[in-house]
């Protein structure tokens, strides 16, 4: 596996892969990697001969009170991830290789990035779509994978893709839980025993919801009251809750089973979690 930490010398050789004929395919991580990033590296294995895995915490994405200093890293480890699955480049970059001291220039998706998250975190979609961007024109991937677990940002990457008119293809790869339902995180290293026991809450109350949606209920308002009461009832104070149409991210009143989907963040002692079930 090669490693870069040169977006020039990265980009020269995607462009030797692409003169060889290979298909080049893409995951954006920040590292501290677990079985949710390898799955996504396994998802664009099975889509393309090359794969590129970036492993950058991207400091325009975190406001100043956010966790960019503290987030979690472990190198050494990701380097072999990445090398087990068969990656065959994986880029390091520091924060000085990607972003000049004068960079004066944004990508800002203006729509989808405005609610949920974009409401609390009002820089990060901004960041996420410069970063993204950025790495889109250094690797020129064909297919770029992201987790449903960040399902706004999917939705705005797709966005800015369609937008933009990057010749890429955006792949959403589903959420890799824990046996009991949390979905994987690097930031769950940050909870405590008693914190991630209660976070069950907040899958426990997608998984009914969805359920309750197969059994027929289709009122979005019945759905979110549910989730509400059992994640605060776990001690989480919901952010938002809510039934959306999961390309545009509208709110919904009834479910549109097959193109719906619920979003969730909840904030307990300083923490924020977030998941999501498509219904
Ligand atoms: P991050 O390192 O948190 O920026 O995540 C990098 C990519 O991994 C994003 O596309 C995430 O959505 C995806 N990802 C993170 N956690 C999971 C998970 N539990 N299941 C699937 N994908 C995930």
């Amino acid at each position: 596996m090669q490693t870069f930490t040169s977006p020039t010398e990265l980009h020269a050789w995607c462009m030797e892969q692409k003169r060889l004929g290979r298909v080049i395919g893409l995951v954006p991580t920040m590292g501290y990697l677990h079985e949710g990033h390898l799955s996504l590296i396994r998802e664009a294995r099975k889509r393309c001969d090359t794969v590129v895995v970036s492993i950058f915490v991207n400091p325009t994405q975190f406001a100043p009170n956010e966790d960019y200093d503290a987030y979690p890293h472990k190198e050494a480890d990701d380097l072999a991830l990445c090398q087990a699955e068969g990656a065959a480049a994986c880029f390091l970059p520091q924060p000085g290789d990607m972003y000049p001291q004068d960079a004066s220039t944004w990508v800002e998706e203006t729509r989808l990035s405005k609610g949920y998250c974009g409401a609390q975190r009002p820089i990060h979609f901004r960041g996420v779509c410069t970063v993204v961007a950025k790495l889109f024109n250094i690797v020129a991937p064909d297919v770029a994978v992201f987790g449903q677990k960040d399902f706004q940002q999917v939705a705005v990457i797709r966005r800015m893709v369609r937008d933009l008119n990057f010749p890429i293809e955006i792949v959403r790869a589903p959420i890799v839980r824990d046996s009991d339902g949390l979905a994987k995180s690097s930031r769950n290293t940050y909870l405590t025993p008693e914190q991630r026991a209660t976070a069950l809450s907040l899958s426990r109350s997608l998984f009914a919801a969805k359920a309750a949606v197969d059994a027929g209920e289709r009122s979005a308002e019945v759905l979110e009251t549910a989730i509400r009461q059992t994640v605060t009832a776990a001690g989480w104070a919901p952010d938002y809750a809510t039934v959306v149409d999961a390309e545009t991210l509208v709110p919904l009143q009834q479910v549109a089973p097959g193109a719906s989907a619920i979003l969730l963040a909840c904030r307990k002692d300083g923490l924020r979690l977030i998941d999501n079930i498509l219904l």
